[in-house]
């Protein structure tokens, strides 16, 4: 199949959170099963272009944009460690800026950034000559390629075939602006916009909504996520518009690139482990804890247990239930944290209070660190997620690889990948809890940490993280069957 995927993150060329992950992954498994992928993503001025060994070409787009043109310059690359082709949008207008998204509330023309890379990913595929069997888009930022894909390009014999795909990461993120800019940007007359029409949402255009109801098939990235955000307000206003397309939504879980994520391979640890060699996962935490932390040898040697947290600083994550919860945590159980975030400033104004109280046993760093990043992952004894919604959740995918107990909020995603360690038949590898509240999750730690070093529950339970198969390869499958029914809609609807 040819496969054409238009995104705002890419890892590790230009990533914020898991989206960047996730379509990496998948990418790289369709190449290595033989499929032929192009993916288009704008030219960030924080992408390291040299180091990536993308090269300008003197290809230019032209990209119409209401009653003019936009253009964009193309440069050429690959995804690394696979043969996936890349093209980056060279615009500096909209790209030659501070970050990805802008600050929390997104650049202000977030709408026409994004308009600009969905309608520009159609002029890539002809200029490259590249014929997609799929349009595969991913979030609001380029869920309006589904509607354009319908509306202007099928005519074009290169898309008459083409069905479109629309994964949702988030849905908290919709792209919600004013009709009165958007819509003539798209061509779309004014007749189009009234309540009941797929353009309108409450007086504005919410482009993942459009998205949502062009699109051939729907994916979102759990199977829990799937059915909350039809069914509760997780659905974030969107679960009638998501009920409207009933069957074509499905869940497919996001797989983990192993080849990135494997603690017997991986670049940035100190002392690589796998199951046959689990001191090696203690030698990681001594280090972490000496070098990054600065514990003495009498510190290390308490051996207390280390939690961990790699996350966005944001509400989406408890980090308010982290905050109501942590310090009673830290004063009385006397357990180490280790956080790596970035995000809010008053959360961060939190863990800076608590680390400078605390300072032998919290550890925090901000800011946006692979290795520090992978070496936490390594290092801690528990991951802690207790996310208040969570669409499939990354992070707890790669502690189970390293070995690291996940103790986290049974949503989304993370309700489909942990399963709750049973001391009565050894079967599961991490710890739940429901209520949003600080009780459940400081229940939860206490019972997570009565297993902690207890023998056969601690092995046991390493063990049974470890052997966890959350590959990218099954994803990637369930992905190429979805562009199967996809395609047989796009023929029926020929027909
Ligand atoms: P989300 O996509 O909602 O942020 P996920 O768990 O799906 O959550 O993915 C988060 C990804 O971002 C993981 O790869 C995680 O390691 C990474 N990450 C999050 N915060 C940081 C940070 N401050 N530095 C480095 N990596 C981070």
């Amino acid at each position: 199949m040819n496969i054409l995927v238009g995104v705002a993150e890419l890892a590790p060329l230009a990533k914020v959170g898991g989206l960047a992950d996730a379509v990496a992954a998948l990418a790289r498994q369709w190449s290595t099963m033989g499929h032929r992928v192009l993916v288009v993503l704008p030219k960030y001025r924080a992408i390291d272009v040299g180091a990536h060994g993308f090269q300008p070409t003197d290809r230019v787009v032209e990209v119409p944009m209401g009653w003019w043109r936009e253009y964009a310059r193309l440069w050429m690359g690959t995804l690394p460690q696979s043969t996936v082709r890349v093209c980056l949008l060279e615009n500096a207008d909209y790209y030659e800026r501070e970050g990805i998204y802008g600050t929390a509330e997104g650049y202000a023309d977030n709408d026409r950034r994004f308009l600009f890379l969905s309608r520009a990913l159609f002029e890539v595929a002809s200029v490259l000559e590249f014929s997609p069997d799929i349009v595969h888009a991913h979030d609001y930022h380029t869920a309006l390629a589904m509607p354009l894909l319908k509306l202007f390009y099928r005519w074009q014999p290169r898309f008459y075939k083409t069905a479109g795909v629309l994964t949702i990461h988030n849905i908290a993120f919709q792209g919600v602006t004013e009709p009165a800019r958007l819509l003539p940007l798209l061509g779309i007359p004014w007749e189009e916009f009234y309540p009941g029409s797929p353009w309108e949402y409450f007086g504005a255009v919410n482009m993942l909504k459009v998205g949502i109801l062009y699109a051939d098939k729907i994916a979102t990235v759990s199977p829990t996520y799937a059915w909350e955000i039809r069914s509760t307000p997780l659905g974030e206003g969107l679960q009638g518009v998501l009920n409207v397309r009933g069957e074509d939504v499905v869940g497919i879980l996001n797989g983990v690139d192993y080849t990135e994520w494997d603690p017997a391979h991986d670049r940035y640890l100190p002392v690589p482990y796998s199951v046959q060699f689990l001191p090696g996962k203690q030698l990681n935490k001594r280090r972490l804890l000496s070098e990054w932390a600065g514990l003495s040898e009498p510190e290390l040697h308490r051996n207390a247990p280390l939690l961990g947290m790699v996350t966005r600083l944001t509400e989406q994550k408890g980090i308010d239930l982290v905050c109501h919860t942590l310090e009673r945590l830290v004063a009385e159980l006397g357990i180490c944290f280790a956080l790596l975030g970035s995000g809010a400033s008053r959360y961060e104004d939190f863990f800076r209070y608590l680390a400078s109280r605390y300072s032998r046993q919290v550890f925090v760093q901000f800011g946006y660190n692979e290795a520090l990043a992978h070496k936490i992952i390594a290092a801690a004894d528990y991951l802690l997620m207790p996310s208040r919604y969570e669409p499939c959740g990354l992070t707890q995918l790669y502690a189970l690889r390293y070995g690291t107990i996940p103790i986290v909020r049974a949503v989304g995603g993370l309700r489909d990948t942990v399963r709750q360690y049973d001391p009565m038949t050894g079967e599961g590898w991490g710890f739940l809890f429901e209520d949003y509240t600080p009780e459940a999750l400081r229940g939860a730690v206490e019972y997570a940490l009565s297993f902690y070093n207890v023998q056969p529950h601690w092995e046991q339970l390493r063990r049974n993280a470890m052997a966890c198969d959350f590959s990218a390869r099954r994803s990637a499958e369930q992905y190429l069957q979805l562009f199967e029914w996809a395609l047989e809609r796009v023929r029926a609807q020929r027909a």
